[in-house]
């Protein structure tokens, strides 16, 4: 439900014209009243609080100070001219400075009066200084000026318009008090009356004239909430169609093979956590509709032997089923762990990848097409047309975002009806981002390591701590262990990167001689045969040292490797970090992760190793790392349409992300059509936003 006055193109309003519209659609994208209203401050300043030069602390926010103005005068010349003024109050002194419209500012001081002056404070040789103040007369100063003053982003070509903030702030009042202005609410009042929220005519007006900072907190909340809701109803209505509301195969039988491996072949018990999604998988497989599901656990949280039992249950009720992983080693290794549970159960695994060629590929797709197959392991070469399954009743798709949604939906296509989807992800991602990023899949959480696990030792060394590194090495493996270690390759700058490694690898050459020590290298420039034949090498225990670079990161086991050295570990992200990490630890024995970095470092990369040396837990490091590199960038790709919210933030938002699917989903269950009255005004407002995103999707 569109409203026609929300739809009212800025032009119309009083005061702006073609010619600032234009302006402000180029600048800040704003073409309708709706677009104004929704033009929310940026901050407010407490206009209530004027404080004394004594009190002044350097810092980011803005502040507003009183004294005598004095003193003004140009300085310097060329480009190093500027304006220069001070704020007198007794004793104490601030400098006030200007380095642009020099000639405009001094006309406009009032010298030798008391003045409020207005912005950031910084500090200046020995004292502080504000560059570019605001400078009011403390007389003139209207008595409104108490309370919370918005502050609206603007640019310097809509200033000169007369639209900085002040100006906004005047056109968006005149909107808020157009008798025509628009008072409909469509979020169902039940929903607005749980959290006690206020009305959406009231809560836009307190974004702009919040009355206290409660009401703005309410105002906020609500509007935050109302982009997640929106966002996570349509969510419901996809996990609707592609689940509960798509007939699936119905795996209704737990049959021999499941069982059989549970009870005799499985050498450990699952823990808690695994029982607990193996569960929720089977209820999946066996509603009648199609699963969607995502598993998310730690590294070594055991989610390869989640994915296989529920293979086996696709299998035991007929079915083939397949498991893609995102490289060639990785697919290999699964294939590997694969055969050993399947073997005894008298399955079939083959694995399939860019490099099973000829007459071997030929008859792979032959068994595969007849039914003799049953488990297929392999690269996106799964996805490819000439691999035709016999029936495919359950892809598992690891390491989730490595792959699009395009490859999904494309092995979703490999059967009709579609097979059950099982995604799982290499490392945790926090909950909330989880939810909106994956929110068209189900979720499970492995919260929970196999017992036994001697937790990972991590330290932080530098070049310093060179020779005790490398002796501390030889001790370890003189007890008969393996190291890895890595160094950074970055794409930007590979070269370099390139040259880092093989000096490294060099010296380490050198200082771990042959015969006593055998040394491996795998990277990126080498052909997929010698990579494979060296990590064979290093899997076997005929080499000591792995000298590597990223390639390593996912999958590998070798649980006899008990160091992982990280070289320039400033330069790599949290997530690798911790994904490399997991790579030791996959033993008995007590394992150790050596972040060795430079001596001088970024506060990021200070808290980045601060994490690491601190926690083993993969959920709480996606926490951090979610707030250092926020939303868009933690998942290396930005995904059409997500997460580009106004006021919503999923590092802060997170209950708010939780109670908007818990909403959405009762909404759907209750009301699929939206059809009782008090989902009309939803009903109108839902129908524009999918419509929308849906024709985004199209365009992205
Ligand atoms: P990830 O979740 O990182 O993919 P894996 O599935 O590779 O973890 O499992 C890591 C290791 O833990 C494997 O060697 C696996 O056999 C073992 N493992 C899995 N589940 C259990 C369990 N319940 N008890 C003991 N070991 C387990
Ligand atoms: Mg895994």
């Amino acid at each position: 439900m569109s409203s026609r006055w929300l739809d009212t193109p800025l032009a119309y309003l009083k005061g702006i014209g073609p010619l600032r519209a234009e302006a402000l659609a180029g600048d800040l994208g704003l073409r309708t009243f709706g677009d104004l209203l929704a033009h929310y401050p940026y901050r407010y300043i407490d206009r209530s609080v004027v404080l004394r030069i004594r009190e002044l602390q350097p810092g980011p926010a803005e502040v507003q100070v009183r004294g005598l103005l004095t003193g003004v005068q140009t300085v310097g010349s060329g480009p190093k001219r500027r304006l220069t003024a001070r704020l007198v109050d007794g004793p104490d002194e601030l400098e006030l400075v200007w380095f642009k419209g020099l000639r405009w500012v001094e006309k406009g001081l009032p010298v030798g009066e008391e003045v409020v002056v207005f912005g950031r404070v910084n500090a200046f040789k020995n004292g502080l200084n504000i560059a570019h103040p605001e400078v009011e007369r403390a007389a003139s100063r209207p008595a409104a000026a108490a309370g919370l003053t918005p502050m609206y982003s603007s640019t310097e070509r809509l200033g000169s318009m007369q639209l900085h903030s002040r100006g906004l702030a005047a056109k968006i009042d005149a909107l808020l008090e157009d008798p025509a202005r628009d008072r409909s609410d469509w979020m169902p009042e039940s929903l607005r009356e749980t959290q006690k929220w206020p009305r959406r005519e009231v809560a836009v007006h307190s974004m702009h004239h919040p009355e206290s900072p409660q009401a703005l907190a309410a105002a906020r909340n609500r509007l935050a909430f109302e982009e997640l809701f929106l966002d996570q109803l349509l969510f419901a209505y996809q996990r609707l169609q592609q689940g509960r509301g798509r007939a699936g195969h119905r795996f209704a039988s737990v049959g021999t093979h499941l069982t059989k491996f549970y009870e005799e072949i499985l050498p450990f018990p699952l823990t808690e956590a695994q029982k607990r999604v193996v569960r929720e998988i089977r209820r999946d497989m066996g509603s009648g509709g199609a699963m969607n599901r995502l598993v998310q656990g730690d590294v070594g949280s055991g989610k390869t032997l989640v994915a296989f039992m529920a293979m086996l249950l696709a299998v035991d009720n007929g079915f083939q089923a397949a498991l893609m992983a995102p490289t060639e080693i990785l697919a290999q290794q699964h294939a590997r762990s694969l055969e050993i549970w399947a073997e005894p159960l008298g399955l079939r695994v083959a694995l399939l990848t860019g490099s099973v060629k000829g007459s071997a590929r030929k008859q792979l797709l032959a068994d595969l097409a007849d039914g003799s197959l049953h488990l297929l392991v392999g690269t996106h070469a799964l996805i490819e047309d000439p691999v035709v399954f016999h029936n495919l009743g359950l892809a598992v798709v690891d390491e989730q975002h490595r792959f699009g949604v395009a490859q999904r939906a494309r092995l979703l296509a490999k059967n009709r009806p579609a097979p059950h989807m099982l995604v799982m992800t290499a490392t945790p991602i926090p909950r909330t981002l989880a939810m909106s990023l994956y929110g068209d899949l189900e979720q499970s959480v492995i919260d929970e390591l196999p017992p036994g696990r001697k937790p990972i030792q991590t330290l932080h060394r530098t070049d310093a701590n060179r020779l005790a590194l490398w002796s501390f090495l030889k001790k370890e493996i003189a007890l008969g262990r393996q190291v890895y270690m890595v160094y950074p390759l970055i794409e930007e700058s590979e070269k370099l990167d390139y040259k880092d490694l093989m000096d490294g690898y060099e010296s380490v050459c050198r200082d771990f001689p042959q015969p006593e020590y055998q040394v491996s290298i795998v990277h990126g420039r080498m052909r997929p045969e010698d990579k494979e034949w060296e990590m064979g090498r290093f899997a076997r225990g005929e080499t000591h040292i792995m000298v590597a670079t990223t390639v390593i990161e996912v999958g590998v086991n070798v649980p006899n490797a008990s160091v992982m050295v990280i070289e320039n570990a400033e330069r790599f992200g949290l997530s690798q970090l911790h994904q490399l990490r997991g790579r030791v630890g996959r033993g008995a024995e007590q394992s150790y992760c050596v972040l060795m970095t430079s001596s001088k470092l970024s506060d990021d990369a200070v808290t980045r190793i601060e994490t690491m040396v601190r926690t083993n837990d993969g959920f709480e490091i996606a926490d951090v790392d979610l707030q250092l590199r926020g939303p868009g960038d933690l998942m290396g790709t930005r995904q059409s349409g997500v997460m580009e919210y106004k006021l919503a933030n999923l590092v802060h938002d997170g209950p708010l992300v939780e109670w908007a699917r818990r909403a959405a989903a009762r909404i759907v269950d209750e009301d699929s059509q939206l059809e009782q009255p008090e989902h009309a005004a939803l009903r109108a407002r839902f129908s524009d936003y999918a419509r929308g995103r849906m024709v985004w999707g199209r365009i992205a």
